[in-house]
């Protein structure tokens, strides 16, 4: 017998990636995601349905099948009550947190959590309430000072600096520090919280600023390069599908839930990849912003990146390769991997403009292998500026792998000068002339062979330009 229906309802903050990059620092970041957090976490949410009678009375509860998620409410309640009241109390609940928050809700009836989203994607494009910030009454004056994305309404001083700012960021700079619990600015939190908890390392090891996190760069380079990191899942639609159509009722309960473990364990692994070799000792060159669902957001120190990324992709896919609330859907059809964009760039590179193209170049990572395989695009805004090259593919993890002696040896080989040569050698235009140019320039540099591996991948050269982007940060 299934089990009786249920009315399931999220609560969700829409964009919240590009949402909390609204400010310029982590301090702002951080005062968002502690808003967040202590609205969205399970036991800070029971707390609050506890608070509220009209929903403790109705039987409203947090709804367990839901992988945790930042900025995502999930409840569960019977299926005769009124959804939209309790959409109200928990509008009203985030923005008095946080003014500035776009918010949607979605509720429908089903048998599990996954029944309920299939009935809802069958019938619906959008969600079911979209809730915008008020918008002021008067004409603004002047334009919040940290932000510039809403009206200025008080003043406060950040870092020695007077600034006229908005009501959110009042919220983030100001009154979330006056909270027990996070009265200075050196406390991470959120998923930072999570991952040093599971890295087994205290608060002491999270970096206070963007500087600092560039900073941990490699002795030598020139430590002021971050990389911004957008991943999120391929097929994992297809896979809730294969899911529903099983028999198994407790994998229906637990696919979300497992969805979202994974992305935790893979987040896990992928830092544990990049710890300095000294086993931990140190700050974590990892400060994920947004952790929930498939979903990943992450700063990481340049010359660490590309490790990061592929350990991620690989330890992601096998999380849920061995997941066994996952097993049924292991058969048929493309298995669930992820994918990622990655945008490296000066700590000083706004951090709203880098989530912008970090999220476009996953797209642009999904499109290029249709969501099947696992890939990454980038961008190396301080070479090339805020568009990627026209040559440009998005290498498969497979292809990073497979290729990954041989970036060494091409940036070992050669000499950054030279690979500027190389750069304006290799024309697209005309491969023929550019290949014979290329190999006679390396023949003379003492490696003959150090281009033939990107040469045979792709005659036009294109692959080698972007070898020679990629270089730059792999280690
Ligand atoms: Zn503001």
């Amino acid at each position: 017998m299934s089990p009786a229906e249920q009315m399931y309802l999220d609560v969700g903050v829409s964009g919240i990636q590009r949402y909390l990059a609204r400010t310029p620092d982590l301090k702002g970041r951080r005062g968002a995601s502690a808003w967040l957090t202590g609205a969205t976490d399970r036991d800070g949410l029971r707390a609050w349905i506890r608070e509220q009678r009209a929903l403790a009375d109705q039987a409203i509860s947090v709804n367990d099948e839901a992988g945790e998620a930042d900025g995502l409410i999930p409840l569960r309640m019977p299926a005769g009550v009124e959804p939209r009241p309790v959409v109200d109390l928990v509008v009203s609940m985030l923005r008095r947190r946080l003014p500035g928050l776009q918010i949607a809700a979605t509720w429908g009836l089903g048998n599990s959590y996954l029944d309920a989203h299939r009935r809802w994607r069958s019938t619906h494009q959008d969600p079911a309430l979209a809730s915008l910030p008020p918008i002021g009454d008067f004409p603004p004056l002047e334009s919040c000072g940290l932000c510039r994305a809403d009206p200025a309404v008080a003043e406060i001083t950040v870092h020695d600096r007077e600034y006229r700012i908005c009501a959110d960021c009042r919220q983030r700079y100001v009154d979330r520090y006056r909270r027990p619990g996070l009265e200075s600015d050196a406390v991470p939190v959120g998923a930072e919280c999570w991952l040093l908890e599971g890295l087994g390392l205290g608060s002491d090891h999270a970096v206070q600023e963007f500087d600092a996190l560039a900073n941990l760069g490699e002795a030598g380079g020139n430590r002021n390069h971050l990389a911004t990191v957008s991943i999120d899942g391929n097929a994992i639609g297809a896979l809730f599908r294969r899911i529903l159509d099983g028999a198994d009722p407790a994998a229906k309960q637990h696919a979300s839930r497992a969805v979202a473990e994974a992305t935790r364990q893979a987040l896990l692994t992928a830092t544990r990849a990049v710890l300095p070799e000294a086993g931990g000792s140190g700050s974590v060159p990892v400060i994920p912003h947004v952790l929930g669902g498939d979903d990943l957001l992450v700063s990481v120190v340049a010359d660490r990146a590309w490790r990061f990324a592929t350990a991620y992709l690989s330890a992601f896919e096998r999380h849920l390769r061995e997941s066994a609330d996952l097993q049924v859907a292991r058969d048929g059809g493309d298995g669930p991997t992820a994918s990622a964009g990655v945008v490296f760039a000066r700590a000083t590179f706004p951090f709203r403009r880098a989530v912008e193209l970090s999220e476009s170049l996953l797209r642009q990572a999904k499109r290029a292998h249709a969501g099947r395989i696992p890939a990454v695009a980038w961008l190396d805004v301080t070479q090339e500026g805020e568009h990627p090259p026209p040559h440009r593919s998005a290498w498969t993890l497979d292809e990073l792998t497979g290729m990954s002696e041989a970036l060494a040896a091409l940036r070992t080989g050669v000499p950054p000068s030279n690979r500027a040569v190389l750069e304006r050698l290799a024309d697209p235009a005309d491969p023929g002339l550019a290949q014979a140019r290329l190999r006679d320039h390396v023949r003379r540099l003492g490696h003959a062979a150090v281009l033939d591996p990107f040469l045979d991948m792709d005659p036009t050269t294109g692959r080698l330009l972007d070898a020679l982007s990629l270089v730059r940060w792999w280690r």
